[in-house]
């Protein structure tokens, strides 16, 4: 699943590649992604119009066109591209938008994802977009607020990364990477960290966001589509060697979610 970090430079290249195109042609190839309109009226009321700026708000991608959003929430395993090549949609292909030059392409394999066209700056009807905290990676987000908001939050401090309404834009992954160079156990009740250690966290996720930011930035959207993430550190590293200790690296999986830790580093 995509998180900040890589819709961040998602959004850049998008922005490279289509800023003043012309949407000559909307298809829909798989109506269960469209939300908010009928397949007709998405289509008819994206034609026409010009790609502006994109950006990363949290999870989402936004698509500025000229009067409209393309509002984008990739989920688990939706993916964006653009060819400038004409190709057969596969079932995986959900919606494409054709240019004179460029076709950007959605597909989504779990079909989880979700794609909007709303008015613009009118994001009333997408899903779990309004009551977000600010984005993780926000210099305006500082440790003073980011103590302040971590106040309110109860449970679990990776359930609590992972809650946008906290912060926006951290998910599964980059969870268990910011708790690992935190030096925090996942599975510790919020109200149980220090002073020192919620610094650390805000530090970690700082620092852990802007790295994998800066290695994604490396990469074209091909190579970010496949979501090769060999530099995780923990997540997904079962029984591998912690890069911090040489330690052994452990999971637990609960609500299909796996969580990795290292018992050495991690108090
Ligand atoms: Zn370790």
């Amino acid at each position: 699943m995509p998180e900040l970090p890589e819709l961040q430079i998602v959004a850049e290249r998008l922005t490279s590649l289509l800023a003043g195109q012309i949407i000559k042609k909307t298809v829909v190839h798989n109506h269960i992604v469209v939300h908010g309109l009928p397949v007709d009226v998405f289509e008819s009321k994206s034609v026409g119009e010009t790609f502006d700026n994109v950006v990363a708000d949290g999870k989402f991608l936004i698509l500025s066109l000229t009067n409209h959003d393309i509002v984008l929430n990739l989920m688990l395993t939706g993916r964006v591209r653009v060819l400038s090549r004409h190709k057969r949609p596969t079932s995986y292909d959900m919606v494409s938008f054709q240019t004179e030059d460029l076709t950007l392409w959605y597909s989504d394999e779990k079909k989880m994802g979700r794609i909007y066209l709303v008015e613009k700056g009118d994001y009333s009807e997408v899903a779990g977009f309004a009551d977000r905290g600010p984005s993780a990676l926000d210099p305006k987000l500082t440790l003073d607020i980011f103590k302040k908001r971590l106040k309110s939050q109860r449970g679990q401090i990776k359930n609590v990364l992972r809650n946008q309404s906290f912060v926006k834009g951290i998910g599964n992954a980059y969870a268990d990477e910011i708790l690992l160079y935190a030096g925090i156990l996942p599975f510790r009740r919020r109200y149980t960290l220090s002073d020192t250690e919620t610094k650390n966290l805000y530090l970690a996720m700082k620092k852990v966001l802007s790295r994998i930011r800066d290695i994604i930035s490396e990469r074209s959207l091909d190579e970010i589509a496949i979501e090769k993430r060999d530099f995780l550190m923990v997540h997904n590293r079962r029984g591998k060697i912690c890069p911090l200790c040489g330690g052994r690296i452990s999971e637990v999986t609960a609500n299909r979610f796996k969580t990795n830790y290292c018992q050495t580093c991690q108090k």
